[in-house]
C-alpha cells in the first residue's frame, strides 16, 4: 500500500470512510457523553454514519454548543469514557483478541492495554472564547508524535536540524506538538520559554538551525536577538507558530531574507500541528494528515456544509481522549480545501489555503469575548429579517473595538431590532456595540473586507 501521503484519491476516500465509520460507531458514538446525547437528540444512530458524506450531514458543533455557559467543566462531556466491557465490544479485532487472551490466562496486564488506548492521562489547554483542557490517552500521544515526525519531514527538516523554540512552555497543543515533533524526528531541541534573556542564552549555548516563534511575536523575537548581538547565521528555517497574517509573514521575511519561513498551525481544539511544505510555502497551504484528521468546511454564518471556503471543521480519526467530531474551529479559510497533489512537494493530502486563525471569536481589549458564530446563528434563523450584516472594526474617536449589526427588517423595525438584540444577548452572552436598522442600498454599500458572506472586517 502507498504511504499515507501518496494515496490515490479513490484509496484515500475509501480509507477515510472506514476511519470515520470506526470513529463514530466505536469511539465517539458509544463513549462520548456529549455525542451520545447529541445523536439521540438529532434522531441519528451512530451505525448509520459510515462515511465522510454521511458525517457531513451531521450539524457541526463548537465549544459554545458543548458548554453554552462557557464553563470549562462542561467540556468533559466530550471526553471518550470507555468501560472495560465497552472496550471489548468496540476496539479493533487484534487488540480485543490480545486483551481477551491476556484476561483468559489471568494476566492482569490486560487492564494496561485497555488504559493505553482509552484512559485520559495528559491534558493541554485550548479554546477560543474560554480555555478548557483537551484530554489525550497514551495512545493519542503516540499519534501526536507520529504527526510530529511527519511535520518535520514535510517542512524539509532532518535529524541534523536543531530547534530553538520561543513558544511559551505551557500545556498547549503548540508546545507539546513541537516538542514531540523534534523528539520523533530525533532532532535536538531547546525550549527555554518566551523570555528574551533565556532565549538569547539558549541561542548562544547551541546555535539553532530552526527557530519556532508564535506568529504575533516572531518579528520582535528576531529584533531582540539582533539587538543583543546574537548571530542568526545558523538559522535556515523559521516556523511561525499559529497561522500568521500576511503582515506578520512579511515582517519576518524582511528581517530574515535568506531563511525559509513556514507556518505551522493547530486549530483550537486540535492536538496535532499542520505545516506548510518547504517547496510549496504559503501558496501551497497547510498540509493536513488525512488518516489522523478529516477537514471539512461550513458556511460560518449558517453552519451549513459548503464546498467553498468557510469555517474549518475538524474530525479527529483514531484518537480517544476529547472527542472532536465535526468540530467548529473558528478558523476561516479563504479557499475550498485543495485535494489535488501539492504543487510544491507532490504529496496527496488535503491542504488548507489562506487560513485566518481564530477569526470567528473576537477578544476585546478588556478580555471579554464575542463569538461571531453565535451572533450569526441568532440572526440567520430569524424570519422577521430580510437580510443582515455584521461589521467589526474600531471606533474612530478612541480606537476601541466595536461590532455593529445592520438589520434589514421584514416587519415593524423597532420590534424586530429589540427581538434580535434579545436573541443575540441570549446566545452570545453580550450585545454588539450597536444595532442599526438599514436600507437595502446602505446594506449593499457597507465597507470592509468580507470575512464571511455576511460579516465584514474594517480597520
Ligand atoms: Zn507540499
Amino acid at each position: 500500500m502507498a504511504s499515507w501521503d501518496r494515496l490515490s484519491a479513490g484509496a484515500l476516500s475509501k480509507l477515510q470512510d472506514r476511519l470515520v465509520a470506526h470513529q463514530v460507531q466505536h469511539v465517539v458514538g458509544p463513549f462520548s457523553p456529549y455525542w451520545k446525547a447529541r445523536l439521540a437528540e438529532l434522531g441519528r444512530r451512530a451505525s448509520t454514519i459510515g462515511s465522510v458524506a454521511a458525517l457531513e450531514a451531521l450539524p457541526a458543533a463548537g465549544e459554545r454548543d458543548v458548554a453554552p455557559d462557557g464553563d470549562p467543566a462542561g467540556m468533559a462531556r466530550l471526553v471518550v469514557q470507555a468501560s472495560e466491557g465497552g472496550f471489548v465490544l468496540h476496539a479493533k479485532g487484534p487488540t480485543v483478541r490480545r486483551v481477551l487472551r491476556m484476561r483468559a490466562t489471568g494476566n492482569k496486564d490486560y487492564l494496561k492495554v485497555i488504559a493505553h488506548e482509552t484512559k485520559p492521562t495528559s491534558y493541554v489547554w485550548s479554546g477560543l472564547g474560554f480555555r478548557y483542557p483537551l484530554a489525550s490517552t497514551r495512545a493519542d500521544l503516540d499519534v501526536v508524535a507520529r504527526a510530529g515526525a511527519r511535520l518535520w519531514s514535510i517542512a524539509g527538516l532532518t535529524a541534523q536540524d536543531a530547534l530553538l523554540s520561543a513558544v511559551p512552555v505551557t500545556s498547549s497543543t503548540e508546545h507539546l506538538a513541537l516538542s514531540y515533533a523534534a523528539m520523533a524526528a530525533g532532532a535536538p531541541a531547546l525550549f527555554p520559554g518566551a523570555e528574551p534573556a533565556a532565549l538569547i542564552a539558549a541561542a548562544r549555548l547551541a546555535p539553532p538551525t530552526v527557530l519556532a516563534a508564535p506568529s504575533p511575536q516572531a518579528a520582535d523575537v528576531l529584533s531582540t536577538w539582533a539587538g543583543a548581538g546574537v548571530s542568526i547565521d545558523s538559522v535556515r528555517t523559521l516556523l511561525l507558530v499559529g497561522a500568521p497574517t500576511p503582515a506578520q509573514r512579511a515582517a519576518v521575511a524582511g528581517l530574515l531574507p535568506a531563511v525559509t519561513v513556514l507556518a505551522v498551525h493547530a486549530p483550537a481544539g486540535a492536538r496535532v500541528l499542520w505545516t506548510e511544505c518547504r517547496a510549496g510555502g504559503a501558496a501551497a497551504g497547510l498540509h493536513t494528515y488525512p488518516d489522523l484528521d478529516l477537514v471539512q468546511m461550513v458556511d460560518p454564518d449558517s453552519g451549513e456544509p459548503t464546498a467553498q471556503g468557510g469555517e474549518v471543521v475538524l474530525t479527529q480519526l483514531g484518537m480517544f481522549g476529547s472527542a472532536l467530531l465535526r468540530w467548529r474551529t473558528g478558523d476561516i479559510a479563504a479557499a475550498p480545501i485543495d485535494s489535488a497533489p501539492c504543487p510544491g512537494c507532490g504529496r496527496r493530502v488535503p491542504r488548507v489555503i489562506g487560513l485566518k486563525a481564530h477569526a470567528m471569536v473576537l477578544v476585546s481589549d478588556d478580555g471579554r469575548t464575542l463569538d461571531l458564530r453565535a451572533v450569526a446563528g441568532a440572526l440567520s434563523g430569524r424570519t422577521d429579517l430580510t437580510d443582515w450584516r455584521v461589521v467589526v472594526g474600531r471606533r474612530g474617536r478612541d480606537g476601541r473595538g466595536q461590532v455593529i449589526v445592520h438589520l434589514l427588517p421584514d416587519g415593524e423595525p423597532g420590534e424586530v431590532a429589540v427581538a434580535a438584540a434579545t436573541d443575540i444577548r441570549t446566545v452570545a452572552g453580550l450585545l454588539p456595540t450597536q444595532l442599526v436598522v438599514t436600507t437595502p442600498e446602505d446594506l449593499a454599500a457597507l465597507p470592509g473586507e468580507a470575512l464571511t458572506p455576511r460579516i465584514r472586517l474594517r480597520d
